[in-house]
């Protein structure tokens, strides 16, 4: 779809949709019922079915995938557009069938998977009758996967994996793993012999692979090709990540601008200080800046592919984190003493922006990325002097006026004059 700054009406008509839908039905459930959509318990997990089958019914289920891969084919840009309002709510991605980690697993069973594989794991995972985690970082380093160490050695039928992983996000609930090994890329039933879950961290959990047995059609794409299947997996999760925080800065943006405009200080309603209007003024800018830059990516990703768009990627990714922490803060600040508590979603805004700068890939390593890219495209200047340097720019343009200097004293010597005298400002 072109993009010209203003969205095409049939599908602003699933936005508004979308955000009466949410308003109305996803926050109350979530309000009463916290986790209930992604609970293990049936009786709660069963009172999301209905608002999932809504969300079917409009045709807005798991658009992240292309329809080649099985989904409605949406594309990155619609689905940024959706992920503004979705991530406003905390259980929304579940949903809409649009959740971490899921999703990005969902994308390499896809893209990588035979039909057995689609079969026995993709399909399960876009009905939500299974979910899924995702096994990369090791104890001794996650932004560098030379240092990863866990290993699948054939074995007859087999392939016997042992190795240890740190922070697998939901790893405990989940039905499948996907455990990147060094020499490939495969999915482990959670039940599976040899799969011993440590007590902490709580929720991105420490797993040991003790020789964990898994039959050969368990490997997911070629051998030896899990960076290649992470990449594609990360590249997308990366993207959607930005796309929530934009919901999210929106959110922090409005309870602030409600706020200032219903309290007063030092005799005038907060709005009117100055220093409250500059966080204002700042915040709205980052986050346009933010929302500009993801939808720009998303555009280049569906006219493009992902690694075409790795640069841009990339620059989403500690853009965001980057937004999230600078405006989650003022609005937190602006809110005093109500805005330290968990008596509004501010708190937690705050408290993950850290974390959004360290998950899938710490900024450093995302920063890198990008100079390091946006660098193929320069030289070195030869010689001594940049080539912007100006009293070589303007011997060159003396060249192109020469005959005019040799031919009118008078003009040479104003133009000898003029350009002294501009050089003496500095
Ligand atoms: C909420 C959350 C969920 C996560 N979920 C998962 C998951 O489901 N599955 C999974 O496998 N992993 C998951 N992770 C782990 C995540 O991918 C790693 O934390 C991340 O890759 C960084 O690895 P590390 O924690 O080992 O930090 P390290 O690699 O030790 O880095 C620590 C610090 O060292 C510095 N540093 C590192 N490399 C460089 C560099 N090249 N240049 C400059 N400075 C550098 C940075 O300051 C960095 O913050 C999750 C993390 C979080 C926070």
């Amino acid at each position: 779809m072109a993009w010209d700054f203003s969205t095409e009406p049939q599908f602003q008509e699933q936005l508004d949709w979308v955000d009466e839908f949410c308003r109305t039905e996803v926050e109350p459930l979530d309000l009463v019922f916290p986790g209930a959509a992604y609970s293990r318990d049936r009786k709660a997990r069963a009172l999301a079915d209905p608002l999932k089958q809504q969300v079917k019914d409009r045709g807005l289920w798991a658009l992240f995938l292309d329809r080649e891969l099985g989904g409605p084919g949406f594309g990155q840009l619609k689905l940024a557009l959706l992920n503004e309002i979705l991530g406003r709510y905390r259980t929304a991605p579940v949903i809409f069938g649009t959740a971490a980690p899921d999703t990005g697993n969902m994308e390499m069973l896809a893209a990588y998977g035979t039909d057995a594989q689609k079969g026995r794991w993709l399909y399960p995972l876009m009905n939500q009758e299974i979910f899924s985690a995702y096994s990369m970082t090791e104890p001794q380093g996650g932004s560098d996967p030379s240092l990863f160490q866990t290993h699948a050695t054939r074995d007859g039928d087999d392939w016997v994996i042992n190795g240890e992983k740190w922070f697998t996000s939901a790893g405990a609930r989940a039905d499948i793993i996907f455990v990147m090994c060094t020499n490939g890329m495969f999915v482990v039933p959670r039940d599976t012999p040899g799969v011993e879950i440590m007590e902490y961290p709580a929720i991105h959990n420490h797993i040991r692979y003790n020789g964990v047995r898994v039959p050969i059609d368990h490997l997911l794409g070629p051998e030896d090709g899990a960076r290649v299947l992470a990449q594609r997996r990360l590249g997308g999760g990366r993207i959607h990540h930005a796309m929530r925080t934009v919901a999210q800065v929106k959110l922090a943006f409005d309870i602030m601008c409600e706020r200032v405009l219903s309290r007063e200080s030092h005799g005038k309603v907060i709005a009117h200080h100055q220093m409250v209007q500059e966080a204002i003024a700042d915040s709205y800018a980052e986050i346009n800046m933010l929302r500009l830059l993801v939808l720009w990516t998303a555009w280049t990703i569906d006219n493009s592919s992902t690694r075409e768009a790795r640069t841009q990627i990339a620059a989403c990714k500690y853009t965001c984190a980057k937004v999230l922490r600078e405006v989650s803060y003022r609005a937190l600040h602006i809110m005093g003493s109500l805005g330290t508590t968990d008596l509004t979603p501010l708190q937690a805004m705050w408290a993950s922006a850290p974390t959004m700068a360290i998950a899938d890939g710490v900024d450093e390593v995302h920063k890198v990325t990008v100079a390091r890219n946006v660098l193929k495209g320069y030289q070195p200047h030869p010689g001594l002097w940049p080539t912007e340097y100006l009293p070589a720019k303007r011997e060159q343009a003396r060249k192109k006026y020469a005959s005019l200097l040799a031919a009118d004293a008078d003009l040479a010597a104003w133009a000898d004059a003029a350009a002294r005298a501009t050089s003496r400002r500095y």
